[in-house]
């Protein structure tokens, strides 16, 4: 078989690009290890900035993420024992969008498969990359229901497989060195089936620890404690998850958190890394294959999603020009991304000390991070650099 594209994974990235190409006419196959039931369920990010959502507008892509989404216009940081609440919007004009990765997944599977009639295979295994380094390149894996070895030659192999994907370790690790970074910090992320007790996202910066609660929808809110890098999730009973929310969020005059149903307990150990340059001959990654970064700042998805524009666009312009082949977006990809990369791994980094800071129990790292914090609220220069980085650039880097 031959196509111009082999998209590896159906995530965000790996959709959203299958969705640019269709629309476009191009024919692309899409290879995802997992059903199609499990990656519409897989629950993680929930938090999608403006600029993307237009992008994905534009793209024809977000009927229902504009009906359903809820739309914040403030967080609210918890220290000193009170509530201090940041109103973004009306620094910026711009909103941040609530819309849970499950249900931005399933649109961009439906609009791909039912609407647009793209090809997604579904619970492939072995998948390989060949020839990146030539002009034939090809994609390898094991079909579920015959067990029979395929093959699939193409133009282009978009690597949109995840952190712990394939097309990652195609590229030679001497010209690509993986930039890394731990935070020596965990967190247990967790779901709740229990309403929010906020309209907006609550940041509490406690001794003992971050605490953070994450609207997703009517019925389900997105919980953070930190803890000990690697601690068990079974070290972390349902009494002692409720009462520890409760403790580093308590501030005089809040309504009480809702208790509810623990749907998702698991462990993050933070880490961020990033793969420069993000692309070899005809291999282009994308999304978390590329490049990490902790949901300190809830960064990741958006990543994948600029990724996912550019390389989109980018194969468009090449793919349909007949004669004299528009490659220049292709040339300039991995370094428009990487922009963006680096300025949202930059301000995670600078997010991750305010939140941890003063857990540490250093009392100068306590202080720094209640200056940091302080400033946010008496300096509307400091204030308005933070709400741009929070809801992350509308301008092309
Ligand atoms: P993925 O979503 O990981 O998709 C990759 C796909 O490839 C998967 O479907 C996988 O099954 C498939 N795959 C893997 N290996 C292979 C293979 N060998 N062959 C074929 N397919 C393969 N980001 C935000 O922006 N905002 C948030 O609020 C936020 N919250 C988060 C909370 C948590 C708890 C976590 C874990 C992450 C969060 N993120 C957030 C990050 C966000 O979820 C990721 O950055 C995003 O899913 C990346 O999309 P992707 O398409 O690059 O990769």
């Amino acid at each position: 078989q031959r196509v111009s594209v082999v998209v590896v994974g159906a995530g965000p990235a790996g959709l959203t690009i299958g969705n640019i190409l269709r629309r476009a006419g191009i024919d692309c196959v899409v290879l995802e290890t997992e059903t199609r039931e499990f990656i519409e369920q897989r629950p993680r990010a929930g938090v999608i900035e403006e600029w993307a959502v237009r992008a994905l507008e534009e793209r024809g892509l977000a009927e229902n993420l504009l009906r359903e989404a809820q739309r914040h216009t403030a967080c609210e940081f918890r220290f000193d024992g009170r509530q201090h609440r940041f109103s973004y919007s009306e620094l910026t004009g711009r909103n941040h969008y609530i819309y849970p990765q499950t249900l931005l997944v399933t649109d961009l599977v439906r609009e791909y498969a039912d609407v647009r009639g793209g090809d997604v295979r579904f619970g492939v295994r072995d998948v390989q990359v060949h020839g990146i380094d030539t002009d034939q390149p090809s994609v390898s894996y094991t079909c579920p229901q015959s067990g029979q070895h395929q093959v699939i030659h193409c133009d282009f192999v978009a690597g949109c497989d995840g952190a712990r994907g394939v097309t990652r370790r195609a590229l030679p690790a001497d010209r690509f060195p993986v930039a890394r970074h731990d935070y020596g910090i965990g967190w247990l992320a967790l779901l709740a089936e229990a309403p929010a007790s906020s309209d907006c996202v609550l940041l509490g910066i406690h001794q003992d620890g971050f605490a953070g609660q994450m609207p997703r929808s009517p019925e389900v809110t997105r919980y953070y404690l930190q803890c000990p890098p690697g601690d068990d999730p079974e070290n972390w009973s349902h009494e002692r998850v409720w009462a520890e929310l409760r403790r580093r969020l308590a501030v005089d005059g809040a309504p009480e958190l809702v208790e509810g149903r623990l749907i998702e307990k698991r462990m993050l150990d933070m880490h961020d890394y990033v793969v420069e340059p993000m692309a070899s001959g005809r291999l282009f990654l994308a999304g978390d294959a590329a490049h990490l970064v902790a949901p300190i700042a809830a960064k990741g998805m958006n990543l994948a999603l600029h990724d996912a524009f550019l390389l989109g666009d980018a194969l468009v312009a090449h793919l349909t020009q007949e004669a004299d082949s528009d490659s220049s977006g292709l040339e300039s990809y991995s370094e428009a991304c990487l922009r963006r990369v680096w300025d949202y791994q930059e301000f995670s980094q600078w997010l991750s000390e305010v939140y941890h800071g003063a857990a540490t129990g250093e009392p100068f790292r306590t202080g720094t991070t209640l200056a940091r914090l302080r400033r946010l609220f008496s300096s509307p220069v400091a204030a308005a650099a933070f709400a741009e980085q929070y809801l992350g650039t509308a301008e092309r880097y």
